[in-house]
């Protein structure tokens, strides 16, 4: 039996980084309390890719079942020529040395899956509990709602996302800056028999991703643009679908067709905040410990932020009942999981800025791509096996 056994641990947020969490620990016969803040267990409708290193962790918590039911295989990730579609490289993820188990789900789908799973093993997830604040000077972690109700916990691990109080108690709170790109997502009815493949429409200062949902009902689509300018972080600004048209008119016709379908549209600018330097903290009684966005936060060009989550929620679980709770664990944990997320972080950012090419860059990038895609058609997809081919459950 592992040190976990019979330990009481509270868990803040209920997203994916908390709920797969909460079951890993559950699982591991940890006594687990989730607070969310929200009213509901719900997610907002947009599309997310649970890639190879995600799905393994999925599978080994025991919900490979939910995750084949929930999601389509993806069999390709193409990028475009946003101007005409034309193929620029395609990323075959059927080539047998491309790790398995590519997923493209609804966000909402995977909450619902991990939501279940939680509950199935035990925790007890307590909604419109919305902390304010953590205070870390006394013996245990100690948290603070928004309506002034005084909580303790001997183990508080934070996936309390982007704005983490965890995080800011660490720290102190810093302030992102604007990335000086804005994204529009829109989900919309998918055109029938469309092949389950993520293509990445590619122009100067901005792309688009779409791929179908739900068994190809839906189609998900991001759009992203550069901006010189942007006050508000956040992800509900609703938007005109008209001013998504015209950003993208000199796109081709098969992105054309997509947004002339889009009848709602969300925008919100995305903002960069610094990996956290300090993923914990042990206490006299207690410890503490981050994870998920609330550690490193990452900007969504390479459909990473879930995946390094749920790789997060399985190392902390394995590490903690392993090493039992306090400072050893805590470095072991932050030693293996911070050095990949910063490098998963900034390749990110690197594919924001190789997207957006312009001019003369632009059509030496594509020709060198379309190049490789003929003679080397493995080598793009092998390029980012260290991010994709990682099984933290092994
Ligand atoms: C458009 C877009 C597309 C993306 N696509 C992908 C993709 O394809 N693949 C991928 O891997 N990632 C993708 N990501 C990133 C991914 O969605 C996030 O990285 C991931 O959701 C982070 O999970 P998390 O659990 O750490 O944080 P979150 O999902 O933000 O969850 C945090 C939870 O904590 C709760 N909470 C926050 N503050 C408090 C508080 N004070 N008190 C109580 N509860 C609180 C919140 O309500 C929420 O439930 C995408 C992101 C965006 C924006």
């Amino acid at each position: 039996m592992g040190r976990l056994a019979g330990q009481a641990v509270t868990v803040l947020g209920a997203g994916v980084a908390g709920l797969a969490l909460a079951r890993a620990l559950a699982l591991r016969g940890a006594e687990v309390t989730v607070l969310e803040q929200a009213e509901a267990i719900r997610e907002v409708g947009a599309g997310l890719q649970v890639t190879p290193n995600g799905a393994v962790v999925l599978r080994a918590l025991g919900l490979g079942e939910a995750l084949e039911a929930a999601t389509t295989r993806a069999q390709a990730v193409e990028l475009r020529d946003g101007r005409d579609g034309s193929l620029v490289l395609r990323m075959d993820l059927a080539r047998p040395k491309a790790a398995p188990g590519w997923h493209l789900t609804h966000r909402a789908d995977l909450i619902d899956l991990l939501a279940e799973g939680a509950r199935q093993a035990g925790v007890q997830i307590r909604l419109l509990q919305r902390i304010a604040t953590v205070d870390l000077d006394g013996p245990h972690p100690r948290l603070r709602s928004t309506q002034g109700a005084e909580m303790e916990a001997e183990i508080l691990l934070a996936a309390d996302g982007l704005h983490s109080r965890l995080r800011a108690a660490l720290a102190g709170e810093r302030a992102a800056h604007f990335t000086g790109q804005a994204a529009w997502r829109a989900v919309i009815p998918c055109e029938p028999g469309a092949a389950p493949v993520a293509e990445v429409h590619m122009e100067a200062g901005r792309h688009l991703v779409s791929y179908p949902l739900r068994g190809g009902r839906m189609r998900n689509i991001v759009a992203v643009e550069e901006r010189a300018q942007w006050v508000e972080e956040g992800w509900n600004l609703p938007d005109d679908p008209m001013a998504l048209r015209l950003a993208f008119q000199g796109f081709g016709p098969r992105v054309q067709g997509w947004l002339d379908r889009v009848e709602q549209v969300w925008l919100w600018g995305l903002f960069r905040h610094p990996v956290a330097e300090s993923w914990g903290r042990a206490l006299p009684q207690g410890m503490v410990a981050l994870l998920g966005d609330a550690a490193h936060p990452t900007l969504p060009f390479l459909a990473q932020g879930a995946n390094m989550a749920l790789e997060d929620a399985w190392v902390l679980a394995e590490t903690l009942d392993r090493m039992g709770p306090g400072q050893a664990a805590l470095a072991a944990y932050q030693a293996a999981r911070a050095p990949r997320c910063a490098r998963i972080v900034a390749a990110a950012n690197a594919n924001a800025r190789a997207y957006h090419l312009s001019g003369l860059r632009r059509g030496i990038g594509h020709l060198a791509l379309r190049t490789a895609n003929r003679v080397a058609p493995g080598l793009a997809l092998h390029r980012f096996n260290w991010v994709h081919g990682l099984d933290v459950t092994r």
